[in-house]
């Protein structure tokens, strides 16, 4: 998205507070419940091991973010259905792995060396620089978040590509851009994929990688960072079909939405009005999530019409048009590009999982259970598994069994220390739906008819209930996949 054709929506309230120091920035909810919750969000990532500041021992970097041992499977989740929903499951849809460092050729042809920028403003009080579309305002004058100050400079453009330098000497000349989004790799491509995969209009490539954008203002936790992946279909065909699938991959995108978790209701369709979009798009979406910080951009569809490929076409010279055997026809396709954030989805699932709720235990004690209510699928482990007691070695081999059979097909978590109470707290935690307990019953000690069998316990309901272990595998399958 070239950014200097569009703004963003200003999601700031004005206020400067204590949120600011997590860069959170509400318009939905009331401020402190907003912030409250996103700030035991972010608590309960770093305690439980799914994102970390980057760089934390010496003292982090502002807009870059580690993902943990929870986090990475959550994430990897999330790209693998994706990946299995666009391009496995779909005849009409390649993959492929552009390299992140392109010929700087392809940034000029694309626009974005010369427009892909935000603009931005100095406080001349304080020295910080923002983005002058997301300044706050009080009484129609904008002011400095960092001091207050009204003391500010024109806006100018900054453009968002990091540089670096490919080969030993630091010239104009070997100047390169690390890729501030994956799209353009699937354009200059295009020919390649088409030539070896034999395909035919209406057909798209997909890709999901790294981007680093050198955002003016990171914040709001995962969401704007300046580096992060992108997971994006460029959807190729006749010019005639454009508008009539873009709507059909809104409709598609829905419901992968729906299908990990994230429901229609709490998504909001921005049809981005004329004189809006970017000059070259017919029609764009925005889908919207309710993030406790204000309904903000997960994914954007933009039906592009032929411009990238064009673009290409004139600055390298080469022919990325198509020739249509059936009618004799040769055009250049137009395409449609369904573009979403991998954090940002991940962010999305995080908050849409977190729960906190209370509950009684045997003795009558009141409790407050934190659970990630993640769609199975998506949760980084899928199964606990529990034996009883950690000292009787009959228990504990049965249960390292159980979960040598089921670790070559989903991540599982083996656990044998603490109560059982506690190891079902710390798996509402991670978010992980089933937990499997090997008891006495299980090893035949109190009698036959429970042999094999062993307590399943669901993480929403914390219902429990036996199951055969022949049973088991094929039940979690059929549960996660
Ligand atoms: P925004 O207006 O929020 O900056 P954009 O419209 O410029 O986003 P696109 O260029 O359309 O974003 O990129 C497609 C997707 O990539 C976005 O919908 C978002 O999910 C993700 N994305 C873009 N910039 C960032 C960022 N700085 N951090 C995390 N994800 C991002």
């Amino acid at each position: 998205m070239y950014k200097i054709f569009r703004s963003e929506k200003n999601e700031d309230d004005c206020r400067v507070d204590a949120a600011a120091r997590l860069g959170f920035h509400s318009a939905l909810m009331s401020k402190d419940v907003s912030t409250a919750r996103m700030e035991k969000i972010v608590s309960l990532c770093k305690r439980r091991g799914f994102i970390f500041q980057s760089s934390e021992i010496y003292g982090g970097l502002n807009g870059f973010w580690d993902y943990g041992p929870l986090g990475v499977e959550l994430k990897k989740n999330l790209k693998d259905f994706w990946w299995r929903r666009n391009v496995r499951e779909r005849d009409d849809m390649e993959g492929m792995d552009g390299s992140i460092i392109m010929n700087r050729a392809i940034w000029k042809a694309s626009g974005h060396e010369e427009t892909f920028s935000d603009p931005m403003v100095d406080c001349k009080a304080c020295n910080s620089r923002n983005r002058a579309d997301q300044l706050p305002e009080k009484d129609g004058k904008k002011f400095c978040p960092a001091c207050g100050s009204r003391d500010l400079t024109e806006a100018r453009d900054f453009n968002l590509m990091f540089k670096s330098h490919a080969g030993p000497l630091e010239s104009e000349d070997n100047l390169v851009y690390l890729r501030p989004e994956t799209a353009q790799a699937i354009f200059v491509n295009f020919r390649n994929v088409l030539d070896t995969s034999r395909q035919k209009l209406p057909f798209g490539i997909a890709q999901i990688g790294k981007a680093f954008r050198n955002e003016i203002n990171p914040r709001n936790y995962i969401f704007r960072s300046r580096e992060f992946e992108q997971m994006e279909i460029e959807y190729f065909c006749r010019p005639e079909d454009g508008m009539q699938l873009t709507d059909y991959w809104l409709e598609q995108r829905l419901k992968f939405y729906e299908d990990i978790g994230i429901p229609r209701s709490k998504i909001h369709i921005n049809d981005i009005p004329d004189g809006e979009r970017a000059f070259y798009s017919k029609k764009t979406y925005d889908l919207e999530y309710e993030f406790p910080f204000g309904v903000s951009e997960l994914e954007g569809i933009a039906y592009r019409t032929d411009y990238d490929l064009g673009k290409h076409i004139e600055h390298s010279g080469k022919p990325l048009d198509y020739f249509d055997e059936a009618t004799k026809e040769r055009f250049v396709p137009h395409v449609v590009e369904p573009s979403a954030g991998v954090d940002r989805t991940t962010l999305a699932l995080l908050c849409e999982a977190f729960d906190e709720e209370t509950v009684t235990d045997e003795k009558g004690n009141s409790e407050t259970r934190t659970v990630l209510r993640f769609h199975p699928r998506m949760a980084p482990i899928k199964c606990g598994i529990f034996p009883l007691l950690k000292n009787k070695p009959a228990l504990v081999e049965k249960a390292k069994e159980i979960a040598a059979t089921l670790r070559p097909i989903m991540n599982v978590f083996y656990d044998e220390g603490g109560a059982i109470g506690r190891r079902y707290r710390r798996q509402d935690e991670a978010g992980t739906p089933f937990c499997v307990t090997i008891d006495f019953d299980t090893i035949g000690e109190n009698g036959p008819e429970k042999l094999d069998t062993v307590t399943l316990r669901h993480r929403d309901s914390m219902a429990q209930e036996r199951m055969a272990i022949a049973d088991l595998k094929n039940y979690l399958v059929e549960k996660i996949s």
